[in-house]
């Protein structure tokens, strides 16, 4: 199949779930009335992206509340009820954050439940997410380790315990989230993609990692516009990326001011483009979707293309993330057939 279509990870939830077009929802069920609707968006979620021709599909993410907190919430040795603000991404947003206070540790699996319904309600590829290790101790304070890589690497120790289950509850691909990667280019080289190895190991199914200039929030769009015409901070580590063991990358192409030619420095892996803006609520045309596939095409062979979404869609409106679905549906039916 070439160019298989596919998302980034999240989906807008529904509104009888969660408060609609927030990136921090508050759930709109309790108990276990909360944990069957989870489940009942998870098949949603998958329909939608099935309907749309999607070709590797997610669970939308509609069992987390964030795309970090839904999997710290299954870790002891942090204190949730005592945040304290902490500037992230390199100061570029305030947030209140939890603290780790002791050794961590996982408190059985995460994402268990919403892994094993969607893998028995879809034939098609599934793919699942996790937030990366370095974007991990980057959204969390530390009283524990004293030193935030070693923070990282116990973070990626219980990532790696939750993705070899994912794996055996028959996941095709495990991603992980690290939109920190655009920030500390130099941390990075040094211990970030050994964070993410350790993440990865023992891992036989595909793996992942999904980079980005984030959600189209205002902190973001005015950090994008800070960056200069070119957003060239790939440049350093893509060389890093092009040697790790990571089989993906996933990042943002339509609109961004990424040069593109920057691709050809992920020789030998697959590349998720981002051909669907979630930062504007315009449609893509599929021409569109086709010219940025073309153009890519230039830097990547076109058996390692995966066409994708910029980043997560889960604070859209749900009527455009639908319609931006299906334009990423007729997107690669028509750069099939063009470049077939
Ligand atoms: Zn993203």
């Amino acid at each position: 199949m070439m160019f298989p279509a596919s998302i980034a990870g999240s989906l807008p939830k529904p509104a009888w779930l969660a408060e609609p077009n927030k990136l921090w929802p508050q759930w709109k069920l309790a108990g276990d009335e909360l944990k069957e609707g989870k489940l009942d968006a998870t098949l949603l979620a998958l329909k939608w992206q099935e309907d749309a021709g999607l070709d590797i599909v997610c669970d939308g993410e509609m069992s987390r509340q964030h795309f970090v907190h839904g999997f710290l919430e299954f870790v002891d040795g942090i204190d949730f009820s005592n945040k304290v603000e902490m500037g992230i991404r390199a100061d570029r947003y305030k947030a209140m954050v939890p603290v780790v206070r002791g050794a961590l540790s996982l408190r059985g699996r995460v994402h268990a439940a919403e892994a094993r319904h969607a893998r028995a309600h879809t034939a098609r590829k599934l793919k699942m997410t996790l937030p990366g290790p370095m974007t991990i101790s980057d959204t969390i304070a530390d009283r524990h380790y004293g030193d935030c890589v070693k923070m990282a690497f116990a973070f990626a120790d219980l990532l790696n315990k939750e993705a070899r289950a994912l794996e055996q509850d028959g996941v095709d691909v495990i991603q992980f989230d690290e939109p920190a990667f655009n920030v500390f280019m130099t941390e990075v080289q040094d211990w970030g993609i050994e964070a993410l190895h350790r993440a990865i190991d023992g891992l036989t199914c595909q793996t992942a990692v999904h980079i980005c200039y984030g959600y189209g929030i205002k902190a973001n769009i005015d950090w994008k516009q800070s960056l200069g015409e070119e957003w060239r901070q790939y440049e350093r580590i893509f060389p890093a990326l092009a040697q790790s063991r990571i089989g993906q990358v996933s990042l943002e192409a339509i609109h961004s001011h990424v040069p593109l030619n920057l691709l050809s420095l992920l020789q030998g892996k697959d590349v998720l483009v981002g051909v669907i803006d979630v930062a504007n609520d315009k449609i893509e045309t599929a021409e569109e979707i086709a010219d940025v596939i073309a153009e890519v095409m230039k830097y990547v062979p076109k058996e390692r293309i995966i066409a994708c979404t910029n980043c997560g869609m889960a604070p859209m409106h749900r009527e455009i993330a639908l319609c931006k679905l299906h334009a990423l549906g007729a997107g690669v039916k028509l750069a099939r057939h063009r470049f077939g």
